[in-house]
């Protein structure tokens, strides 16, 4: 069994629809296929939610009603036979009347979840009638009936495989199953979601339960590239990936992998491959166990990081002062990304700044704190990165950039140096040239 994804803009359209169609079809293994919302619904359902937080009928009525007739459209387009036509017309407008019901009720997190995960079930609805209306043959799995993670950033993966088991064993046999990503249930067995990008989760969620024999995520580009496209030219894909450099590199911020996707794969040592929707035959990116060339492989960047400087004279000789500190942070559930430290101060990065006021208020009882906000966490990935003798030029950055931190010899394959965002894109072109496009230097 195998797991297919398939993200937002390759479900976009009508035309990438069919795309997708001739990609299941050229493979006979058995599937089950995972797909996102068309590309742009999951941002007109969050701004529905917000619609809903304020009662605001009006609005709510105008957002449902565009979404009806944009998937509506793509009914007529894609499907030619009349009968299945009229019956995804229905399921579309049934769907639509439930999304009207969860929309009259009062705002809460079950809600939001609810709404913003719909994107998801109107695809899939419409995907699986229109590949019954072409005679390939497909069963539509609900994904909440077997989703059931408990917590996101720890998957309960022998539930979901209990769960999905029996799913399957109730439904009839298919080659090819189709189901919704993004979904899932929290340990309440509400409905919640894996966060913004999380179809690539869903996944391997999937893979690892079932213990697939691969996984592949088509998406919009020909795999994982070595710099940030979106902000550098001239990237270029990498062919091989080890689990843990694609782990580092989708958790500092590589768009084309939700951060957690590659966690639940690694223990069952199943393959990743990424693939591109466009250019199905471009090799991509495969992600396994295997190292294929040491050293210096990519460079991602993640916003949205505070810097926490902690002062304090009682540092001096003390010990215990970075177990009290972490303790803090600890008992706040905020994980630390970078650490820096000197003999009276200590500074270091978090991205969730829920609790950061009392985290503040708690340390400030013994120590001076600067909180700096926007900063980017820049990522220089591969294995055994720091031994690759070309590595050193990355430190010209500081003739360039005042770099906020520098975070180095941690592990063996990553070195990481804090930013403020608005330099961003700079350092990532100034890495761009010096890493990867200034010829390899002869030494004598
Ligand atoms: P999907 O909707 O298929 O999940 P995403 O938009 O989430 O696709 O991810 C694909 C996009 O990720 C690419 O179009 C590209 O702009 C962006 N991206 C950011 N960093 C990288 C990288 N290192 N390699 C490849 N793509 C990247
Ligand atoms: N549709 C969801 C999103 O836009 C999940 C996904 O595409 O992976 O975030
Ligand atoms: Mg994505």
């Amino acid at each position: 069994m195998k797991i297919l994804k398939f993200g937002g803009t390759s479900v976009g359209s009508v035309e990438n629809l069919t795309r997708v169609k001739d990609i299941l079809v050229s493979d006979q293994e058995n599937k089950i296929v995972v797909c996102s919302a068309m590309s742009g619904v999951t941002d007109h359902l969050v701004r529905l939610t917000e619609n809903i937080r304020f009662n605001d009928t009006d609005a709510i009525t105008r957002s449902l009603h565009r979404l009806e007739n944009k998937h509506s459209d793509v009914i007529d387009a894609l499907v030619e036979d009349q009968e299945t036509k009229n019956i995804l017309k229905n399921k579309l407008s049934l769907i639509i009347t439930e999304m009207f019901e969860v929309s009259s009720k009062a705002y809460s997190e079950v809600v939001n979840s609810q709404i913003i995960t719909y994107g998801e079930t109107l695809l899939t609805t419409i995907f699986s009638g229109y590949l019954n209306s072409l005679g390939i043959s497909n069963v539509l799995l609900d994904a909440k009936e077997f989703m059931y993670v408990d917590a996101v950033e720890n998957p309960n993966i022998k539930k979901v495989q209990k769960k999905l088991e029996k799913v399957l064993d109730n439904n009839i046999q298919s080659p090819i199953y189709i189901t919704q990503g993004f979904v899932c249930r929290d340990i309440e067995g509400e409905i919640s979601h894996l966060k913004r990008g999380g179809s690539d989760y869903t996944a391997t969620i999937i893979g690892s339960a079932l213990s697939a024999s691969e996984i592949q995520i088509w998406t919009d580009i020909d795999g994982l590239h070595n710099n940030d496209p979106r902000y550098v030219d001239e990237t270029q894909p990498i062919s091989h990936l080890t689990y843990n450099e694609a782990a580092e590199l989708a958790y500092f911020g590589a768009k084309i992998l939700h951060p957690q996707t590659i966690s639940p794969v690694v223990d069952k040592d199943i393959p990743v491959l990424l693939k591109n929707t466009f250019d199905p035959k471009a090799l991509g990116t495969l992600i396994s166990n295997k190292t294929h060339k040491k050293g210096l492989k990519a460079i991602s960047a993640k916003d949205g990081i505070t810097a926490i400087k902690i002062k304090s004279n009682r540092m001096l000789m003390a010990h215990g002062y970075l177990r009290r500190i972490f303790e803090v942070f600890d008992n706040f559930q905020t994980s630390i990304d970078m650490i820096t430290t000197s003999e009276i101060a200590i500074s270091l990065t978090i991205d969730n700044t829920v609790n950061l006021d009392k985290i503040v208020k708690e340390i400030e009882g013994y120590a001076e704190v600067t909180v700096e906000q926007d900063h980017s966490i820049i990522c220089i990935v591969g294995e055994s990165v720091i031994n690759d003798k070309n590595s050193y030029r990355l430190f010209e950055i500081l003739n360039y950039i005042p770099v906020r931190m520098v975070s180095y010899g941690g592990s063996n394959n990553n070195i990481s140096i804090l930013v403020d965002t608005k330099d961003k894109i700079p350092t990532l072109r100034f890495l761009n040239e010096k890493l990867f496009q200034v010829q390899e230097e002869v030494i004598v």
